[in-house]
């Protein structure tokens, strides 16, 4: 045994000296020193069928030799490392004669995407989820799960994109489209808000564009009513407009809520004294919201009789356009640069 520590030792320290690569310092550790099969650890691996005295003697000699070697992989390793930094260096020289590069032009965040982070910093801090969900969505949770059945009136002002073939599926009119499939995934209680893009089959002018952004928010719990809905909106605007925004909620219908509300804010040019873009009533409508429609809960697979909540939906770009003074919504997406270079 002993004898064949020593011819190990004498083999391995000079072949580790003279390698050149990396790769062939890497193959000699691992023919010593590798977990499987390393002559070194078979070595260590045998010990056991020695009697305790030469366990001892041998198991010494072992752990210096493997030490030894350890050591001196290291070294060389360094060694390598050092000649390849100093040979990289050699080769890249510095021209400090050469005019400087033109400056590359970095890119910035959208007017739609500072408004929506605003928004998801707001209500993460209430602890809310944010959730993502597809904009190729099917007409069951689309229309169906919201209490909007095939042939409710309510499908007729929400026309859209159908995928040819697959009548079922269509590009989302809202991302009241979410609610359901978060219900679905998380259960009760709920805190969650759902931004994104959605879409409409219609003509575009100034005030209408076949793409646009949402924001829906859901709240269920157990005892959740009005005034945790109206206190919620409050919050939102004030963020949004200023800590003297007011808000008016007045009876509106939607489908999947019972009862439902439109919500308004104090005009945050006139401050509600009137003027042309708040037509002189000094209220601007900002969301819809109300309370979820039972029939929603139970698609949901929640109880209506345990659990209760309110829903709100947000128009995103509607919101952009207001912060900034857009006149025209076709502007945002049009992808001219003139334009978003503004924000
Ligand atoms: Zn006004």
């Amino acid at each position: 045994m002993q004898e064949k520590l020593q011819q190990l030792k004498n083999e391995a320290l000079p072949a580790i000296i003279s390698v050149k690569t990396a790769e062939e310092l890497e193959s000699l550790e691992n023919k010593y020193l590798g977990r499987k099969n390393g002559e070194l650890t078979e070595l260590m691996k045998g010990l056991k069928d020695f009697n305790p005295e030469e366990k001892k003697n041998f198991g010494q000699i072992l752990n210096e030799i493997k030490k030894e070697l350890e050591e001196s992989i290291n070294k060389k390793r360094e060694e390598l490392n050092n000649a390849g930094f100093a040979e990289q260096i050699t080769k890249e020289k510095i021209d400090l004669s050469q005019p400087c590069l033109p400056k590359k032009e970095s890119g910035h965040i959208h007017p739609s995407s500072i408004v929506q982070k605003q928004l998801e910093d707001l209500f993460t801090s209430m602890g809310f989820m944010v959730l993502d969900s597809s904009e190729l969505e099917s007409d069951y949770y689309n229309f169906e799960a919201i209490n909007i059945p095939p042939t409710h009136p309510a499908r007729e002002s929400q026309d859209t994109f159908y995928i040819k073939n697959h009548e079922n599926w269509l590009m989302r009119t809202h991302t009241s489209a979410n609610q359901v499939r978060a219900m679905e995934k998380y259960g009760a209680p709920l805190r969650m808000i759902t931004p994104g893009r959605c879409f409409r089959n219609e003509s575009t002018d100034a005030r209408h564009e076949h793409t646009f952004y949402q924001m829906e928010g859901v709240v269920i719990d157990k005892n959740i009513n009005f005034g945790h809905m109206k206190a919620v909106l409050e919050t939102v605007a004030k963020n949004l407009f200023g800590p003297e925004t007011k808000v008016r909620l007045r009876p509106k219908f939607y489908p999947f809520v019972e009862p439902g509300v439109n919500g308004e804010v104090t005009c945050l040019l006139c401050g509600g004294k009137g003027c042309s873009v708040c037509k002189h009533t000094g209220w601007m409508e900002i969301f819809g919201a109300g309370m979820i429609h039972p029939n929603v809960l139970n698609y949901g697979g929640l109880d209506p009789k345990v659990y209760s909540g309110f829903a709100f939906g947000f128009g995103l770009t509607r919101l952009v356009m207001l912060k900034y003074g857009i006149d025209d919504v076709r502007l945002l997406q049009s992808g001219d640069l003139r334009f978003v270079k503004q924000f």
